[in-house]
């Protein structure tokens, strides 16, 4: 059996733009095919790899930092890393793609005002109220991929049709087989 190829799939895009559920999606299916995997949530990360750090600017890209770094020694050793994580600036998530090498980028878009809607934690809320400061589409900036290599538009797509775009991706690419049932 031919060995798997290793690869960082980086989600990026608002908070409740969908990152974490088609993370789980990804993650059944590729369960399904037998690959290993793992995954780094942006929050389970924070309070474990990255504790302490806060939401500034310098904070921000130093938990990108060790997160990629962990992303890229799993990803040496033939694992599909996936990682949901808001990771707002645009410098160091294309810092990550050099360093990584294999590396996929889905941008999880979904307007502002569809995410403040679904507020699936509540948190848009607090962030309006004053709550919660930089908070990133309110009062902290969110800065879209250019050229993602794959783009799910999670208002107008189904989330069946959003897993298979990043499964289309990673076949296309060489990262799952073709012929995987
Ligand atoms: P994030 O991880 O980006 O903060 P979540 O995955 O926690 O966002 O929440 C996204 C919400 O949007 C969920 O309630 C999910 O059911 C909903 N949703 C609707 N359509 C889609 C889709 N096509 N892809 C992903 N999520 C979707």
């Amino acid at each position: 059996m031919q060995k798997q190829r290793g690869v960082t799939v980086w989600f990026t895009g608002l908070s409740g733009a969908g990152k974490s559920t088609i993370t789980s999606g990804v993650v059944k299916a590729l369960q399904e095919r037998g690959c290993d995997l793992e995954v780094m949530d942006g929050d389970e990360v924070r309070q474990n790899l990255t504790k302490g750090l806060g939401f500034s600017k310098a904070d921000r890209d130093e938990n990108i930092r060790r997160i990629g770094y962990v992303a890229s020694l799993l990803t040496r050793h033939e694992v599909i890393v996936l990682v949901p994580v808001i990771s707002p600036y645009r410098e160091i998530r294309d810092e990550m793609r050099q360093k990584i090498g294999d590396f996929v980028e889905v941008f999880v878009n979904a307007p502002l005002a569809v995410c403040e809607q679904r507020d699936v934690k509540g948190l848009y809320k607090k962030a309006r109220a004053g709550e919660i400061k930089q908070f990133t589409g309110i009062d902290d900036p969110y800065e879209p991929p250019l050229n993602p290599e794959v783009e799910c538009r999670t208002d107008l797509e189904t989330l069946a049709e959003s897993v298979q775009k990043v499964l289309d991706c990673l076949t296309t690419r060489g990262y799952l087989q073709p012929d995987a049932p």
